[in-house]
């Protein structure tokens, strides 16, 4: 399969009404969004999450690279936020910022169907195809 037409059939898959999960996708949208508003001790477990993830998936020589320049499970604190996993790690953030930077925060929803966009200026909605420009 061409890798155009493999990445647009994965943009489907993502937005396909059908799987829409309200608090997946919030999580989802203040991760992708506000990770200007990560505390440094969660940038940190974050990117142990993120180098722990390409070091099962690549050589053992380069994982050790990885783990020992990314991965810091050594720290007590990182080891501690990520302890229930990556999915509870992340639920927590999100509720942190939510609560903590409710004024910098823009929850931009669909005015058609009501689910989250990608962005807080978007006038697009990938779910229901809605365009309010
Ligand atoms: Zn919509």
């Amino acid at each position: 399969m061409p890798f155009c037409r493999s990445v647009a059939l994965d943009i489907a898959v993502a937005y396909d009404a059908f799987y829409y999960d309200d608090d997946q996708e919030l999580t989802a949208y203040i991760w992708h969004n506000y990770r200007n508003l990560l505390t440094p001790l969660e940038a940190l477990a974050e990117r142990t999450l993120l180098a722990e993830s390409k070091a099962q998936h690549t050589s053992d020589r380069m994982a050790a690279i990885l783990r020992e320049r990314w991965v810091a499970m050594d720290d007590p604190d990182v080891a501690a936020a990520l302890a229930g996993g990556s999915d509870v790690f992340r639920n927590r953030v999100r509720e942190r910022i939510l609560k903590e930077c409710d004024k910098q925060i823009v929850i931009n929803r669909c005015p058609q169907c009501s689910r989250l966009v990608a962005t807080p200026k978007a006038h697009q909605c990938l779910w229901c195809g809605h365009d309010w420009h």
